[in-house]
């Protein structure tokens, strides 16, 4: 199929009229928008077949990428990119007086993630199938995503995300693949033929309906699948009327108990709040995807003694990871294989990554809660358990203590990650640096115990929406520039390298910058009705708020910037604009009062009529992926400031790179390998290294009280917060100055002050010389196509699935 301009408006009219019986003239831009995202989704349809076919027919390796969550963000703009029609059409839509832009803006962001993790999965679907792998995803289909976040008087509220009121264009829902999921029961022994099987009895079933969202390949024929799972009751309403016996307020409890499965996502990827909901719906993806793996492998006809050879099942951090008991349990009791062979397929389908240090993120199961809603698969882990217990006895004898340690089983608690480990045949980190604490401090035992199967895979981004979609005048110039390899190779950026010090490169990308700039400006002044300066420095921290990410030590860095311009307000001083953006987990008390007074040292700071000229700040309501695709490319300065060894990799860091911000940082995560790539004169360094921060965590000795005490600068800005300048309550931030100092600064706030004031002091004069700012933004830009997702899953392909690319024809 070849498409033409005049096909496309064809094609649009008459979508219009068959969808809604309207002349296009007549349509409001949300109709317009659906009719064209139904366009495209039957542009792809034809490959969408032909992929599913071929994969069906070859014995080319198929991935499942088990995930709780994708944070997708919109698809129309990346799929006409990926298809490469989005010029033609724009073009198209322009005869009919429509503007592209606009119909791409009215999309609601698909939000079923809380932030990296989730991001990242989306942007690994992206590159499998850009990368002709035979890639796929699979979920929950959260009625609610992550919530949208609205402030009001500076504090954060949480609104319901209803993202599928309108519908979802993008999805197919596929009854006749539904499955049942079955919770509670008792297991029964029956012996059959001379073995013993085990079976559920008296359980709650529950059926999951597929919903299958075409994942489209950058410039190829590959259009894989992502699939995402809604909880429904196995029976119509009516038999659930007969069978609560006419009980009409019963029926209707059961039923909603049964869609709240997949009601909502949880606000937090980190704690383990709503216990039971939450491992509820671990197991019913966990269990549906595996079930829909297994019967469309056995349609192959392949023996299941060979699924390993044809099947990889990944799981993104712990919450999959009861995956590794549930297909044990179908190996078992459904295939009636033995424990070993079983076992030895398990290990080898799974991988698994790590994605956090951060012992409250690290799941936990009581057992009775588990043993109750899961009782085979307990008495699977449990058996897990003891062959492990075993090995390590065998491995290393009489180191009981050791034993204690590792057991996935263990006060009363099961422990996710340590199944994940057992039962997996790779266990990655995802920075360098992340891995080497995994392997030597936080996993060691681990890692002793299974050192083969240890090994890192440093995150990544997909290029294609984070440079190519979000910033079409940057694409341009370094096509312009070095050709338009980069697009299929991004390594290739490297070659914008030696235009590092060419006049007219760095103009066009100043004169990029700007614009870009300015409609972020436009974008403020619109929505805050606050006037900003695009010839001020943009200085940008969006992402998840989290003590550990520190936007506290960049707010009180504001409130001494505030104190200084007062008592000099002659101070020699870059311009600066001062942007965060972030939603709190609701439950997260500290972190909501972080977002109090950065509104609150907003509000002081934006209306006052000195220190306004040269700093104002700004808080972006609702950080999400729409609209991270704006800010991104406006950074001058990107904050990547969380207390080293706490930012697993991060991922943020790298889009800011690629947009040629200069990075302000920490040498934590991912920051360690931007670091390696431009080195030090081409970014900005400040904080504790790893081994101070190490020292701290394991000896202690440090007193942010004895910081507070001697820095005078300090002093102020935490007595600040309670005595009244702040024009609020002296309650207001009593919490959060408690935490700094009673409860001795967890993650270094105070000690890595000083440092970070010097760092920023150096970005102000590195900024006043602009050739040389430009030429680093340059540097930046040709070093982060180390960053593309597309790297970081040729490197999954090879080192852990070991499957190959379906050329699909
Ligand atoms: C990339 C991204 C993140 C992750 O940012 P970090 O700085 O790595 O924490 C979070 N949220 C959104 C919307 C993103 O696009």
């Amino acid at each position: 199929m070849t498409l033409t301009k005049d096909k496309i408006k064809e094609d649009f009219i008459n979508k219009t009229t068959s969808l809604f019986a309207q002349d296009v003239s007549e349509c409001s831009n949300s109709y317009k928008y659906l009719a064209l995202a139904s366009l495209v989704k039957d542009y792809a349809a034809q490959n969408w077949l032909k992929t599913n076919k071929q994969y069906a027919e070859t014995s080319e390796k198929q991935v499942y990428y088990f995930s709780m969550e994708f944070l997708i963000g919109r698809l129309l703009q990346s799929n006409l990119i990926n298809l490469g029609i989005r010029d033609l059409c724009e073009e198209a839509l322009k005869e009919l007086n429509i503007n592209l832009r606009e119909l791409e803006e009215t999309e609601v962001d698909a939000g079923l993630g809380n932030g990296g993790l989730g991001r990242l999965a989306a942007c690994f679907l992206d590159s499998m199938a850009s990368l002709e792998l035979p890639g796929h995803g699979n979920g929950i289909r959260y009625n609610y995503g992550l919530f949208e976040q609205k402030i009001v008087n500076g504090y954060q509220v949480e609104i319901p995300d209803n993202w599928l009121k309108d519908g979802n264009i993008w999805e197919t829902r596929k009854d006749d693949k539904s499955v049942i999921v079955k919770f509670y029961g008792t297991v029964k022994t029956i012996e059959k033929k001379g073995r013993l099987n085990f079976e559920l009895q008296d359980y709650e079933a529950v059926r999951a309906v597929p919903y299958d969202t075409p994942i489209i390949g950058y410039n190829n024929k590959t259009v894989n699948t992502l699939r995402l799972w809604s909880s429904e009751p196995v029976h119509s309403d009516f038999d659930l009327y007969e069978f609560s016996k006419g009980d009409y307020v019963k029926a209707q409890e059961y039923k909603a108990d049964i869609q709240a499965i997949s009601q909502v996502l949880y606000p937090d990827d980190s704690t383990e709040k709503g216990k039971l909901l939450r491992l509820k719906q671990q197991y019913f993806f966990v269990c549906a995807g595996i079930h829909s793996i297994i019967k469309r492998f056995k349609k192959s006809g392949h023996s299941i003694f060979d699924l390993d050879k044809h099947v990889q099942i990944h799981i993104n951090d712990t919450h999959p990871s009861v995956a590794v008991a549930e297909l044990m349990r179908i190996l078992i009791d459904e295939e009636e294989l033995n424990w070993d062979d079983a076992f030895r397929i398990t290990v080898n389908t799974l991988a698994y990554t790590n994605h956090t240090i951060l012992s409250e993120a690290l799941e936990k199961w009581p057992i009775d809660l588990f043993k109750n809603l899961l009782p085979r698969i307990y008495m699977i882990i449990e058996e897990i358990n003891r062959r492990f217990c075993e090995d390590i006895r065998r491995k290393f004898p009489n180191d009981e203590e050791k034993v204690r340690r590792m057991s996935i089983i263990n006060d009363g608690v099961i422990k996710m990650a340590y199944l994940a480990i057992v039962g997996s045949h790779s266990i990655n980190g995802v920075a360098k640096l992340h891995t080497d604490i995994l392997k030597h401090r936080e996993l060691k035992d681990f890692y002793d115990m299974y050192t083969l199967r240890f090994n890192n895979k440093t995150n990544g981004i997909t290029h294609r929406r984070w440079l190519l979609q979000a910033n079409p005048e940057l694409s341009s110039l370094i096509t312009d520039t070095i050709g338009e390899d980069w697009i299929k190779n991004p390594k290739e950026l490297s070659k914008l390298r030696k235009f590092s010090t060419d006049t007219e490169l760095k103009n066009r990308i100043e004169k990029i910058k700007f614009n870009n700039k300015l409609l972020l400006a436009r974008y403020v002044k619109d929505k805050y009705d606050i006037l900003i300066d695009p010839n001020s420095i943009f200085d940008i921290q969006v992402k998840r708020l989290h003590a550990y990410k520190r936007q506290v030590l960049n707010i009180l860095h504001i409130m001494y910037l505030y104190n200084t311009i007062k008592e000099n307000p002659n101070l020699d001083l870059t311009p600066r604009t001062f942007f965060f953006g972030a939603k709190a987990s609701p439950s997260y008390h500290l972190a909501k009062e972080t977002i109090k007074l950065i509104n609150t040292v907003a509000t002081l700071i934006n209306n006052d009529p000195v220190v306004s000229k040269k700093i104002k700040v700004i808080f972006l309501e609702n950080y999400r992926v729409s609209l991270a695709e704006k800010v991104i490319p406006c950074a001058d300065v990107s904050e990547q400031i969380s207390t080293t060894t706490f930012e697993a990799s991060g991922t943020g860091n790298m889009k800011f790179m690629m947009n040629g911000a200069i990075t302000l940082a920490t040498l934590d995560g991912a920051n360690v390998e931007i670091y390696d790539a431009v080195g030090t004169d081409n970014m900005v360094l400040f904080g504790m290294d790893v081994h101070e921060v190490t020292q701290y965590l394991n000896f202690g000795g440090y007193s942010s009280r004895r910081i507070y005490n001697e820095d005078n600068r300090l002093r102020k800005v935490l007595d600040q917060l309670i005595d009244g300048s702040l024009n609020v309550s002296p309650y207001e931030f009593e919490n959060l100055r408690n935490s700094l100092l009673d409860m001795n600064d967890e993650y270094f706030v105070l000690k890595d002050f000083n440092s970070y004031v010097k760092a920023q002091e150096k970005i102000d004069l590195l900024y006043r010389d602009h050739k040389k700012w430009l030429e680093m933004c340059i540097i930046n830009i040709a070093e982060s196509g180390i960053f593309s997702s597309d790297n970081t899953i040729k490197e999954y392909a090879i080192d852990i699935w070991n499957t190959n690319p379906v050329r699909i024809k």
